[in-house]
């Protein structure tokens, strides 16, 4: 017996040895699948809204001039980040093209309300400072992207409303029209036809519940259309922004989620920017942008676990939407659980994506 244990210890110091060569290789492997999955250098994502978007019901023109803006704006943001820019020019810059045009419901091509005027609400915010700024209910700046900015860089305030935002876009020099310029008669077809469903089904509405009544069982059919983009730059920072004409038909001065930071729109350097679209209301009580970012803060999720637990929230509650989003590590999610979502995304090696419908 004595003999043999000089044997029995080299065989342990063998397979101890070999266990180790093992681990050492686990260890390699695991830092080379870390080294190949670098951080980008930055990222940026975009929604054009998220609705009842279904391939039957679109042309192949209409798609193409939707997939032509997508990537017009989208590539605003990555030069601009490629350049060495901030995250913020990037959102900004990127919203002001999607704003510019008709095909999106923000600026000019915004939803009528009941009164058939336009009102307009947006909200920005900085992955870095945690500062922040929104518009709200305003009717004569033409980007209100560019108001939301400006509320957050140049004023003690978060959010500015109607038309004390008005006054302060006029002194910061913003670009301010006539009303009339965000009137297109495609827009004002759809209020036509939210409005003859809403006779039919309520008659004439003249409370404030039948009112609401309506716009409950209705707006699920709605096409909804807000703006959005977040972003990650060189420098590590993060920003997000919502830009938005609400819903179609609202009244009573209605707000919905885009202007309002921790819905519509979130960013912390820490774990997120995440920018939202869909059925307002349900957004503010889930605290869309804010819940997702939390999950991360203090759960550990990563991004797309968060956002798909927070959109069932949504979900749950009877709401639906979607949201895009960036994280720390530019990586970036689009979510919705809606028919569809127009969306585009660009990383730092320039590869576009694009999508509509749910794939
Ligand atoms: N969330 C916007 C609102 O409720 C609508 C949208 O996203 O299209 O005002």
């Amino acid at each position: 017996m004595k003999k043999l244990i000089p044997f029995v210890i080299v065989l342990f110091l063998c397979f101890a040895c070999k266990n180790e060569n093992t681990s050492r290789d686990t260890a390699k492997a695991e830092n080379a699948l870390e080294t190949t999955t670098e951080k980008p250098e930055f990222a940026i994502i975009i929604h054009g809204g998220a609705g009842t978007i279904l391939k039957r019901n679109m042309t192949p023109e209409k798609e193409a001039a939707y997939k032509a803006k997508l990537e017009e704006a989208i590539r605003v943001g990555y030069e601009i980040l490629k350049n060495g820019g901030s995250s913020l020019d990037a959102v900004t810059k990127t919203i002001n093209v999607m704003e510019d045009s008709p095909l999106f419901n923000a600026g000019k091509g915004a939803v009528f309300t009941n009164a058939e005027t336009n009102e307009l609400d947006a909200s920005i915010m900085d992955g870095k400072t945690l500062n922040a700024g929104a518009s709200a209910g305003t009717t004569t700046v033409r980007n209100p992207i560019d108001l939301a900015r400006v509320v957050m860089d140049n004023s003690k305030h978060v959010m500015l409303s109607g038309k004390g935002a008005e006054l302060f876009a006029e002194e910061q020099g913003l670009t301010l029209v006539e009303p009339s310029y965000f009137h297109t008669d495609r827009r004002l077809e759809s209020l036509k036809r939210v409005k003859e469903r809403e006779a039919k089904k309520v008659g004439k509405v003249d409370t404030e519940s039948a009112y609401l009544d309506f716009y409950d069982a209705d707006i699920k059919n709605a096409k909804f259309g807000t703006v959005g983009c977040a972003a990650l730059d060189k420098n590590g920072n993060l920003a997000a922004g919502t830009s938005t004409g609400g819903m179609t038909n609202k009244r009573y001065g209605r707000v919905g989620d885009a202007p309002i930071i921790g819905s519509g729109t979130y960013a912390n350097n820490a774990t997120c920017a995440v920018s939202s679209t869909g059925w307002g209301e349900y957004f503010i009580r889930a605290q869309v942008a804010h819940d997702i970012s939390a999950l991360m803060d203090y759960k550990g999720l990563s991004l797309k676990e968060a956002s798909k637990l927070v959109l069932n929230k949504v979900k749950d509650l009877g709401g639906d939407g979607g949201i895009v989003a960036v994280d720390k590590n530019g990586n970036m999610v689009a979510e919705f659980n809606t028919a569809g979502m127009y969306r585009a995304t660009m990383n730092d090696k320039g590869e576009l994506v694009i999508g509509i419908y749910e794939q």
